[in-house]
């Protein structure tokens, strides 16, 4: 397994950048709105894995609740799974609590889902299977 990307919430992307790219060197390789989570994000690659910055659209956004409860910081922890389905039927037949029973698209078209943090230490992790035929474009 790898870790995809550790989603981090901010209030402003434009003003996140600032630490993440113009001092610290990483390059801001795509930034997208994803409808369905209300959030607009950005993604820069960082080894094998990636910093995802997300920023609300609105104020119903899950991030603007999380700014609101902690001001900021890690909000998920993302893995890559080889079949998302397979991966939380075998969470579910443990009786994990799944925020997400069925996948959802995520990010740059993968089907993604979430673990709920109750059942992970206190961490929302998302599962995500990258489209293949999506990546290679
Ligand atoms: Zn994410």
């Amino acid at each position: 397994m790898k870790i995809n990307h550790l989603g981090i919430a901010t209030k402003g992307i434009d003003e996140a950048l600032r630490f993440w790219r113009d001092a610290l060197g990483l390059e801001n390789v795509h930034t997208e709105v994803v409808e369905d989570q209300k959030v607009r994000v950005a993604m820069l690659p960082l080894g094998e894995s990636r910093i995802e910055l997300l920023e609300p659209t609105s104020e119903d956004s899950p991030i603007s609740k999380f700014l609101e409860k902690r001001g900021g910081g890690i909000h998920h922890i993302a893995v890559d799974v080889e079949d998302i389905e397979q991966a939380l039927q075998k969470l579910k037949d443990r009786g994990m609590r799944l925020i997400d029973e069925t996948p959802r698209i995520g990010a740059e078209g993968c089907l993604v889902a979430f673990v709920h943090p109750s059942s992970a230490n206190g961490v929302l992790l998302e599962l995500v299977q990258q489209i293949p035929s999506e990546k290679a474009m």
